[in-house]
């Protein structure tokens, strides 16, 4: 490890920024450590607004190049950094999990899949968008999806690879240039992806990543006039003060923030099920901004969901993330285990009951947790606590478990577990979320729309949205030849 490099399960790690096509450092590093054990695993160049600005001014002196380049051209580079990927998958997922602490074989089998997915979705996305055109009065309507400009990216530590790409792949279809900011907890898969680029020949200043703390280089790079697009992925105060700053500018936002997401567990729904997607709640930690950790239960059948429920979640092993057999690994820092831990210690004193948990594990593992005997208006109920922590309320009546559902000012997503297909349809069309989900939890196709609603963010991504996210449309019309106005 020195100040430059790092070797993190075996794969060299560049620790510098990457901006214009060269890597860049700072005067200072700052420590990342592995969620696994703690111990430091690379000193990672410390941004300042000085590197934030050079890598606006890289996208920005990029940006008429790339726009420029041939739609079929973007999107081959676009499928040739996939390859990479895929090449790379098993280096990408043994750094991420190090890195983040996430399941190896989630990294392995779903995650960096999914990340090459990114690239090819969106680069034959681009392939089939029209540019519309349609007459008014003799004159033709041209429609165009002209790129915007140097876009800043800023991602959250809990799916690092998979959230930056979801954001760099279409920003760069759209044949807009990018300076993407990762988050400090979890620096390194952003810089192996600069090399990917690369070495998938995208030119310089395409791609420009700037590591850094979010307080020390996000000013710099979202108040820049020079910054057309600004896509968040993260909390809702760090979007609150991302929005302010990209105020001066209007620079347009889209944001994917938190949530306190529902599962509807109906009387009639089958319960071996519900109690599946219920489990599923504590993947990655429960640090994951979709996690349904508010269970609604029908009252009539909550006392054998929770005995079934308790059985189940008895039996996940929680332990090092590299290890097959391993459901649930760490927190991601040691602050993250001090904040769960008080949204518990809290909703204890207030009165709350742990069926299971209710306690920190050993270094940065926190207990799966279930809490009963928790009141709707309370902290536990109401805030998000990204950590694996699940709260059980019951319910009487579709309209109360309608209106728990929706009593929060989240509104990311919600499950409904139920046997009826109509009540499927009557309580779907009543919650407020970007996504619903009906007997099932994380299906997700790219070309659906996704974003919350609320304080859950700002805007949709996935096909066609992204494009209308990412670039200018333009209606030019032009008058037929001889034409004159009176
Ligand atoms: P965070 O808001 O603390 O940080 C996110 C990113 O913002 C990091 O890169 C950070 O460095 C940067 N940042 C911090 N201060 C900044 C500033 N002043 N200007 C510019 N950038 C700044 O969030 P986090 O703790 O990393 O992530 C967890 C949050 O992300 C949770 O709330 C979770 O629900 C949310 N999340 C949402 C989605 C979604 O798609 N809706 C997905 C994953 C995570």
């Amino acid at each position: 490890m020195s100040e430059h490099r790092t070797t993190v399960a075996g794969v060299a790690v560049d620790t510098r920024h990457w901006i214009g096509g060269q890597r860049v450092a700072s005067p200072r590093t700052f420590t990342d450590a592995s969620p696994i054990d703690g111990a430091p695993i690379g000193e990672i160049s410390r941004g300042t607004a000085t590197e934030a600005r050079a890598a606006v001014a890289a996208a920005k002196a990029a940006f008429p190049g790339w726009a420029a380049t041939p739609r079929a051209e973007r999107a081959r580079l676009l499928h040739t950094i996939a390859d990479g990927v895929e090449k790379r998958t098993e280096e990408l997922a043994n750094v991420e999990t190090v890195d983040n602490g996430a399941l190896l074989r989630s990294h392995r089998r779903g995650v960096m899949p999914r990340v090459a997915h990114n690239f090819r979705f969106f680069a034959d996305w681009l392939l089939t968008l029209e540019h519309e055109d349609f007459a008014t009065r003799g004159h033709t309507n041209h429609v165009t999806w002209d790129p915007a400009g140097p876009c800043v990216l800023i991602t959250p530590w809990n799916a690092p690879l998979m959230l930056a790409t979801w954001k760099v792949a279409p920003a760069l279809a759209a044949g807009n240039t990018v300076v993407l900011k990762p988050a400090e907890w979890s620096p390194l898969t952003a810089s192996l992806l600069a090399d990917i680029a690369a070495e998938a020949g995208l030119p310089a200043g395409v791609l420009n990543v700037v590591q850094g703390y979010g307080s020390e280089v996000g000013d710099a790079l979202t108040s820049h006039p020079d910054v057309r697009r600004i896509s968040f992925t993260g909390s809702v105060p760090t979007a609150q003060h991302i929005a302010a700053s990209a105020a001066a500018n209007l620079t347009p936002l889209s944001l994917e923030l938190g949530g306190k997401s529902p599962l509807l567990v109906f009387a009639d729904a089958d319960l071996d099920l519900a109690v599946d997607l219920a489990v599923e709640q504590y993947d990655n930690a429960g640090q994951v901004c979709l996690a349904a950790t508010r269970l609604l239960v029908e009252e009539a059948v909550a006392e054998e969901f929770t005995r079934r429920f308790v059985a189940k979640a008895s039996r996940l092993r929680q332990g090092d993330p590299r290890d097959e057999s391993t459901d649930i690994g760490p927190t991601i820092h040691p602050r993250q285990v001090t904040k769960i831990d008080g949204f518990v210690r809290r909703a204890l004193a207030a009165g709350a009951r742990a069926v299971i948990g209710g306690h920190p594990g050993e270094g940065q593992y926190y207990a799966p947790t279930l809490l009963t005997d928790v009141r709707q208006d309370s902290e536990i109920v109401q805030e998000e606590v990204f950590g694996p922590v699940l709260t059980l309320q019951t319910f009487t009546s579709e309209d109360e478990a309608v209106h728990l559902a929706n009593d929060t000012r989240f509104g990311l997503a919600a499950t409904v577990a139920t046997g009826d297909p109509e009540r499927a349809e009557r309580v779907t069309a009543r919650l407020v979320a970007g996504t619903v989900w009906v007997n099932c939890f994380f299906v997700r196709d790219l070309k659906a729309p996704f974003g919350g609603s609320r304080h859950s963010g700002i805007g949709r991504e996935g096909g066609t949205w992204s494009f209308d996210f990412y670039c200018d449309l333009k209606n030019t019309v032009t008058a037929p030849k001889g034409w004159k106005d009176h």
